[in-house]
């Protein structure tokens, strides 16, 4: 027996027994019932969970919450020990392809360096089954995944004027979603006066910058945009650039200039709406490549997603 959790109580669910029907005749991810107002997603063993993991037994979640507090990603848990009054709150759907929408529809070699790769992701298979499940939910269910989504935004609101701290929230941790065409932002700025800011990283230039009072949106370098990323600088806008070196992890060093603009040290915190900004000349926000295994480390750099700050080209920059 399973227990779960939804807003008010705790619910208990056999999900072989109440659903062993739907689950024996099951071939791919799909939800199967919806319990207490949340879906049931049932994830085949063999389904792909990411670019390292395939399920490697048969699992069933109740897809409850969507919003997972900051201190349980590394890169937002950053945000929340530096000295600022805010407090990040991030939505993960799984990237690229992987749950067989597409979330990021610029995505190029990024896919295979994805932070989605990184860290605890690198180890543990059950990380990547909420994705799975959340990025279904939001496809097949968009509908209950807004309502579900503006009230869990309404509630950090609250629970920030309450407690004291101004909530900000990262919709995109491993996806590139317009969500200004599907979330009123400026609302949970008023909600109950709690200032509530969004932010992302893109790799759609057209979306970068500010898109709403309290939306910014940093562009995203990759391999492929770089004339569209200069471009995105000299108009003011700040892009996040990629740095690594093919004499290893340990030689990086973030460069002062890139191609003319200030480089700033993106890996801090990741509060991108704070960073200074400028009216002509926006900002290069470096960040160090991180890979899940040295392969693919040589692989961003030799694929140009990362700028290799020891070639001779970048020296002359
Ligand atoms: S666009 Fe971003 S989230 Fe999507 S695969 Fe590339 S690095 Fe990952």
């Amino acid at each position: 027996m399973t227990t779960t959790k939804t807003k008010k109580r705790n619910v208990k669910i056999d999900f072989q027994k109440d659903y062993a029907e739907e689950i024996k005749n099951a071939n791919c991810v799909k939800v199967i019932d919806f319990r207490h107002g949340a879906p049931i997603v049932h994830i085949p063993q063999g389904t792909t969970l990411s670019g390292k993991f395939t399920a490697s037994i048969d699992y069933t979640i109740h897809c409850t919450k969507l919003l997972s507090d900051g201190d349980q990603n590394t890169k937002l848990a950053k945000s929340n020990k530096s000295d600022t009054e805010y407090r990040s709150f991030g939505l993960s759907l799984a990237p690229h392809k992987i749950s067989g929408y597409n979330t990021c529809k610029n995505a190029t070699t990024c896919a295979d360096t994805c932070l989605d790769l990184t860290g605890l992701r690198s180890v543990y298979e059950r990380i990547h089954i909420g994705k799975i499940a959340r990025t279904i939910a939001f496809f097949k269910h968009r509908r209950w995944f807004l309502n579900r989504l503006e009230t869990e935004l309404e509630n950090k609101c609250k629970h920030g004027v309450k407690t004291g701290y101004i909530p900000c929230f990262r919709l995109n941790m491993f996806s590139d979603l317009p969500w200004e065409q599907f979330i009123d932002m400026e609302y949970y700025y008023r909600y109950q006066c709690s200032r509530g800011y969004f932010y992302d990283y893109t790799k759609r230039l057209e979306r970068s910058g500010l898109q709403e009072r309290n939306y910014w949106i940093t562009a995203s370098r990759s391999e492929t945009n770089n004339a569209g990323i200069l471009d995105c600088l000299s108009r003011g806008i700040n892009c996040a650039v990629v740095f690594g070196s093919t004499r290893g992890k340990q030689h990086v060093t973030l460069p002062g200039i890139w191609n003319g603009f200030t480089v700033i040290d993106g890996d801090k915190t990741d509060l991108r709406f704070l960073d200074p900004r400028g009216r002509k000349h926006g900002r290069v926000v470096g960040l160090t490549l991180k890979a899940a295994s040295t392969r693919e480390y040589y692989n961003a750099i030799e694929s140009g997603f990362a700028i290799d700050i020891h070639a001779d080209d970048h020296r002359r920059n």
